[in-house]
């Protein structure tokens, strides 16, 4: 692989840049004008084996097997400048690939990416255990072993993102990994591989395999080779590997979906709700996990704030994501903007009102409106689904207690919020909440050393970032040492 902006059509496994055994491609595209971006590699199960082959002997054999914390975390750090020196060309190929803004690239994607590996990078050397005195004629204490090879399978809306949440903790614990990015945004999870061999991360220790997730994702899922499988992506396929990795008994962490309520009392600070209830639904075009889709309004103010949000969903610029001003850029692929649209068209079969938005705009790229609904009820499929779009569902509510029935009555878990200027009702409704997380007069905000994940259900199980991400990439290993015949 050169240093192109575009990714040339090769796989990389244990430090090489080859073809998929298949000789297959497919095409990656610019979801904003329908153009092809790149032919890449398109890897199947003849390459997840020899993949996790590499990353086993890499595991197990040479020089990362035997590397000290410090000498990890100074690779992770290197990734981080390398990251840093090259950002304009991670900005840049992040927008053409998922379609995201460039304004949101370089204030999120790739600062939180670089953020991520310089945190992990420090955890490195600082992955102890405990002596826990159990008898004198003993040494009893625990160790932390790098869990194994790790399988991280990421979606296509924070592509860069998302690998960095699980690549970067993974290698700090000493794992291995093989990455799957998303089919339909698998540039910058190259790019980052050739960024790890040349921050000196020994062959096979991270091995990228763009491709389909019913080839080469199940595959990965169905490997014994394989300790721990890191997946974010959608419900559905996350059941399914959690059926799958029974059979191997294989360890898996699962970051799903969301459908978040996001609480607005009446008393309220009116403008930041609405400023931050929009951007809270209508960043990266409503996909994201733990966008605000469900925002419950007290009766008191309902009618003000949904003319206030519609005006603000009018005012935000959707367009050509490589532009300065854009704010809003288009819908991943077509069959995804064609889902949002049936979700669009059921809300308004359902009897919810349209106040702003509900439409596609133009007919070249996979743009919609930023769309609002008012008048919905919990029960609708809009209230109930994930969306995964600019699409906001506005429900009234009468009171605290109501407010909080409403929001736990969902299958998902992932994110909260609540408004108010009462000091006390804000902890005291977030901790009726069942959510992963949840912001108080605020939406959106994650930072890498804080925990990320949902309560179950249909948002997942397991924790992403913090120093709970530790957790997943070890083992605690148990050692009791006899010092009885010693001293005989
Ligand atoms: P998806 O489940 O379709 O795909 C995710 C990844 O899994 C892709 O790499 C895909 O190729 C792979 N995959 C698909 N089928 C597979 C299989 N049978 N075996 C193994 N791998 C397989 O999800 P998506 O549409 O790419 O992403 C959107 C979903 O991701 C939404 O539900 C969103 O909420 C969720 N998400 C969650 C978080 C979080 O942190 N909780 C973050 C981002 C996205």
């Amino acid at each position: 692989m050169g240093t192109s902006l575009i990714s040339d059509d090769r796989l990389l496994i244990d430090g090489a840049w080859i073809p998929a055994v298949s000789g297959r491609t497919f095409q990656t595209q610019n979801p904003a004008t329908e153009e092809t971006l790149a032919v890449i590699a398109e890897a199947d199960s003849a390459d997840a084996d020899i993949a996790v082959g590499a990353a086993h002997r890499a595991l197990t054999q040479g020089p990362w097997a035997t590397m000290t914390g410090a000498a990890r975390g100074r690779i992770l750090y290197r990734m981080a400048a390398l990251l840093r020196e090259r950002f304009e060309e991670f900005v840049l190929l992040e927008s053409l690939d998922g379609g995201k803004p460039v304004s949101a690239t370089r204030r999120q994607d790739i600062p939180a990416a670089i953020d991520c590996l310089e945190y992990y990078a420090g955890w490195a050397d600082k992955l102890t255990g405990r002596v826990v005195p159990v008898r004198s004629d003993a040494l009893t204490y625990t160790t932390r072993e790098p869990a194994g090879v790790v399988a991280a399978i990421v979606p296509w809306n924070f592509p860069l993102m998302n690998a960095v949440w699980k690549i970067a903790p993974a290698l700090a614990c000493g794992c291995t990994v093989v990455l799957k990015p998303a089919e339909l945004t698998p540039l910058t999870a190259l790019k980052l591989g050739a960024l790890a061999l040349e921050a000196g991360l020994p062959p096979g220790v991270l091995n990228v395999l763009p491709g389909y997730g019913t080839t080469v994702g199940a595959a990965l899922v169905e490997h014994p080779r394989v300790n721990k499988i890191s997946f974010t992506g959608s419900p559905a396929v996350g059941k399914q590997i959690m059926r799958a990795a029974a059979a191997n008994g294989t360890r898996i962490g699962l970051e799903l979906g969301g459908k978040s309520p996001n609480i607005v009392f009446a008393d309220a600070e009116i403008d930041a709700a609405v400023r931050a209830s929009s951007s809270g639904i209508f960043f990266n075009a409503g996909q994201v996990c733990s966008a605000g889709s469900r925002i419950l309004v007290e009766d008191r103010i309902h009618d003000e704030f949904v003319a206030r949000l519609a005006a603000r969903a009018k005012s935000i610029r959707v367009g050509d994501p490589q532009a300065a001003e854009t704010t809003m850029g288009p819908i991943i692929s077509e069959k995804q903007m064609n889902r949002v649209v049936e979700y669009i068209d059921s809300g308004r079969r359902d009897g919810a009102e349209i106040v702003a938005g509900g439409s596609r705009i133009g007919n070249r790229g996979y743009f919609l409106e930023p769309t609002v609904f008012a008048e919905a009820r919990n029960d609708m499929r809009i209230a109930r689904e994930e969306i995964f779009g600019p699409v906001a569902t506005v429900i009234r509510f009468r009171d605290e207690d109501e407010a909080i029935h409403l929001a736990n009555d969902s299958p998902y878990s992932l994110a909260a919020a609540v408004w108010s200027r009462d000091i006390a009702r804000v902890p005291r409704v977030a901790s009726r909440l069942r959510a992963g997380t949840v912001w108080g007069n605020t939406y959106g905000h994650t930072d890498t050393r804080l925990p990320w994940g949902g309560y179950g259900g249909e948002s997942g199980i397991g924790r992403d970032l913090g120093e709970a991400a530790l957790e997943n990439y070890t083992e605690q290993k148990t050692v009791w040492i006899s010092l009885a015949s010693v001293a005989a």
